[in-house]
């Protein structure tokens, strides 16, 4: 099962510069490795980050027709291999079976969406003051573009930044999470195989210094950044001050609120499903329950209902997999003492499940805590593992101040059967997202994607048609 991979630099495959390697592991059974990486260094970014600058003239001059026929081809790849995809997705970072297939067929569909686009990608056509003037726009690549990536949708999000550049024209550096960066690699095997020219896209697995490296690097200019809010307000800074474009989608602390004529347990099922999916480890996992009195103790007892029988394991069996990684849960146990501290009441979960089957994986159980006050660390932080902070609310506007009262503002949903209630909410809730009785998580791939506040610098969105305009310029013509 384990696999060796190469860096992908100006149409090669190759090792570093370092001579040095890495290992990942499986989550779920942490002796077991899954790949090996070349350790990839500054100089390493260096070569890539040249072989896109040499790369992009031709590649901006190259038909959007025939750049897209290459995405589709490489689309058509993917989608060949995707079970292949799915089970060393599971391996590496730990997602179910039916969550990795299902980030796989995103990949495959994002592939396919912007090949379509890229044959779209055409300016606007303006009146003109006089019958002699041909007056348009164009949109034109925006040259070479930095693109970093986090672990949690290890070929998902990679994809969704690597189609829309390349449909653009625009040439990329990729440097996926370490901790797991082989979805991302195969992406480049698909688009090699499916005949792109070299260096118009390359991808280094290196660390995050050298991702600020290539933050910093004038030859780039345009950084795409998902990951945490620490991290990406630093990559922002940084690229911003040197007058590149950036774009980060940072961390979330996500809302449901459940309103008072709300049925207890389909809002039960609603935020369960938020926020123990993909094992709690989505920017968009529903974090916080505000939950109004009058459904408040109704609802706790679905919560915990529907949190309980929820079967943990590893592979394709089970409900919920592990973990990424130790720290990751850690992270979680920690927070579970945190809220403790803090005077909230421990519902269901809060440790790591007993049973051989969960070996020394990085496995917890979904996790329920009520009693949470709204300036808990619970539920202000971002934990990013399965746990859920209920907060009980007396009226409607003290749950959209609830809602509100944080520092992040990346997807927000409401459960009620009234229009006025949900009306009110889609108004005042500071989301980049929000819905009406829908979890919190999971968007389609045609409609925007991105946050407010320190969620995301939310200049530009991500996803569907509006996520080619960071990869673009758009010039004006005058032509007399
Ligand atoms: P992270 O630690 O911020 O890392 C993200 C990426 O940045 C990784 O590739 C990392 O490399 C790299 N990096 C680390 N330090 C860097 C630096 N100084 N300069 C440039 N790059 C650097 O985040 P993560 O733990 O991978 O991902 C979880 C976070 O992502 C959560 O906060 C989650 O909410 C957020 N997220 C947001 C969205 C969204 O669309 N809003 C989507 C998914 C996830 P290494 O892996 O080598 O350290």
């Amino acid at each position: 099962m384990t696999k060796t991979y190469h860096n992908y630099v100006d149409g090669e495959w190759v090792g570093s510069t370092t001579g040095e390697t890495f290992e990942t592991t499986n989550p779920a059974a942490p002796d077991e490795v899954v790949a090996e990486y070349p350790a990839a260094g500054d100089e390493d970014a260096e070569r890539a980050i040249r072989a896109a600058n040499e790369a992009a003239s031709a590649w901006a001059a190259t038909p959007g027709p025939e750049r897209g026929a290459i995405l589709r081809r490489a689309a058509g790849i993917l989608d060949d291999r995707s079970e292949e995809l799915t089970e060393r997705l599971t391996a590496e970072e730990g997602k179910t079976h039916a969550e990795a297939g299902g980030e796989v067929q995103r990949a495959v569909d994002i592939f396919y969406y912007f090949a379509e686009q890229a044959r779209d990608l055409a300016g606007e056509r303006k009146a003109a003051s006089g019958p002699d003037t041909n007056l348009y726009t164009r949109e034109e690549p925006v040259g070479v573009a930095a693109l970093i990536t986090p672990w949690n949708y290890p070929i998902a999000i990679p994809a969704w930044k690597l189609a829309p550049a390349l449909a653009a024209g625009t040439t990329a550096v990729l440097k996926p999470a370490s901790l797991a960066p082989g979805p991302a690699v195969e992406l480049f095997e698909a688009l090699d195989e499916a005949g792109l020219p070299d260096g118009v896209a390359n991808v280094v697995t290196a660390s995050g210094s050298t991702g600020s490296y290539m933050v910093a690097h004038e030859d780039v200019d345009a950084v795409s950044f998902t990951g945490s809010t620490a991290v990406g307000t630093q990559v922002y800074e940084t690229a911003v001050d040197r007058g590149a474009r950036a774009q980060c989608e940072m961390g979330g602390k996500n809302p449901t609120v459940v309103a008072a004529d709300a049925d207890p347990a389909a809002a039960a099922e609603i935020v369960a499903a938020g926020g123990f999916g993909v094992t709690g480890q989505a920017c968009t996992a529903c974090s916080r329950a505000i939950v109004h009195e009058d459904v408040h103790d109704e609802f706790v007892s679905e919560l915990v209902a529907a949190a309980e029988p929820i079967e943990i394991g590893p592979g394709d069996e089970y409900d919920m997999g592990p973990q990424v990684s130790e720290t990751e849960l850690e992270g979680t146990l920690d927070y579970v003492d945190v809220a403790a501290d803090d005077g909230a009441t421990l519902a269901t979960g809060g440790g790591r499940p007993a049973g051989d089957r969960f070996g020394d994986g990085y496995f917890v159980e979904p996790t329920v805590f009520t009693d949470v006050d709204r300036d808990d660390r619970i539920a202000q932080e971002e934990v990013f593992g399965p746990v859920v902070a209920v907060i009980e609310v007396g009226d409607f506007e003290e749950a959209v101040a609830v809602a509100n009262d944080s520092d992040y503002g990346l997807s927000a949903s409401v459960v009620t059967d009234d229009h006025t209630t949900a009306n009110r909410f889609i108004d005042e809730v500071e989301a980049g997202v929000a819905k009406v009785n829908e979890k919190t998580t999971g968007l389609e791939l045609h409609v925007p994607f991105g946050g407010v506040k320190d969620s995301s610098t939310e200049t530009w969105r991500e996803q569907g048609r509006r996520g080619l305009d960071f990869y673009t310029l758009t010039k004006t013509v005058y032509d007399n």
